[in-house]
């Protein structure tokens, strides 16, 4: 059986201020929901206000980011030792915005998978295709080959201790949902392409989806047979919203 999760991600919002009102209001709003797995990824500089404000709610937090390294001269670099200082549990990485912005490429993506894994944390490995790439039809070669980066370099078990969230990158921040439809078929896709190399990691495997969830749209997306969750970006900063889109959790 797979735990249904879902994960918010703050992105490069909010002060100590707000962050407190909102993890006060998210704390009170999901505390019936006990067994749901419900996690919070923040900025760095808030790390320890999450785990001080999270530490004994249903609530586990993480990172949004990590570098590849373990240690070192790496100026404004913070490794998977300092994440797990602060109880992280999970960390993304390979978000499309890291990828387009910043330059990883899958072979960086992979070294920080496995930095994470190294922690014990558990990486929530960000897949997806653009708008063009959707519509010229190759939106299963670029997934498989942002997997295959990981899966090569960590082995097919490795995907027994991660997430994988599938982000349209067309639909992040944009309001342009993916029908149910259209994500539970990428959804099925990557648990097959996962079943190649480990029948059993594939079943268990969260996979979640992201790219314009509200509260208004998360049920009929959680429902789909291969949808367990999704990762939230914007909605996860208006504590109604994200409290909505954690109930949908079946
Ligand atoms: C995201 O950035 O991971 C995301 C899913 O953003 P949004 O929900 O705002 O589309």
């Amino acid at each position: 059986m797979r735990e249904k999760l879902v994960a918010g991600n703050w992105k490069m919002h909010g002060n100590q201020a707000e962050n407190k009102s909102l993890l006060n209001a998210v704390v009170a709003g999901v505390a019936e929901l006990r067994g749901k797995d419900i996690a919070v990824c923040a900025p760095y500089p808030y790390l320890s206000l999450v785990q001080t404000m999270l530490r004994d709610t249903n609530i586990v937090w993480g990172a949004q980011n990590v570098s590849q390294y373990d240690k070192g001269a790496y100026t404004g670099e913070i490794s998977a030792a300092m994440l797990k200082d602060f109880d992280c549990s999970y960390v993304i990485v390979g978000h499309s915005e890291r990828r387009a912005l910043y330059n990883e490429d899958s072979h960086t993506v992979a070294l920080k998978y496995v930095a994470v894994q190294r922690e014990g944390m558990v990486p929530i490995l960000c897949v997806g295709e653009t708008l063009e790439q959707r519509e010229s039809g190759i939106t299963e070669k670029i997934i498989s080959e942002q997997l295959d980066a990981v899966m090569n370099m960590a082995g097919g078990a490795s995907l027994g201790k991660a997430v994988i969230a599938y982000e349209p990158v067309w639909a992040i921040g944009t309001g342009k949902t993916a029908t149910p439809q259209q994500a539970q078929e990428v959804h099925e896709f990557i648990r097959a392409r996962v079943a190649i190399q480990n029948a059993e990691e594939a079943d268990n495997l969260v996979i979640l989806y992201g790219g314009s969830v509200k509260a208004n749209n998360a049920a009929e997306l959680f429902n789909m047979p291969d949808i367990d969750g999704g990762l939230i970006g914007g909605a996860s900063l208006v504590a109604t919203e994200f409290i909505s889109i954690c109930q949908a959790l079946q």
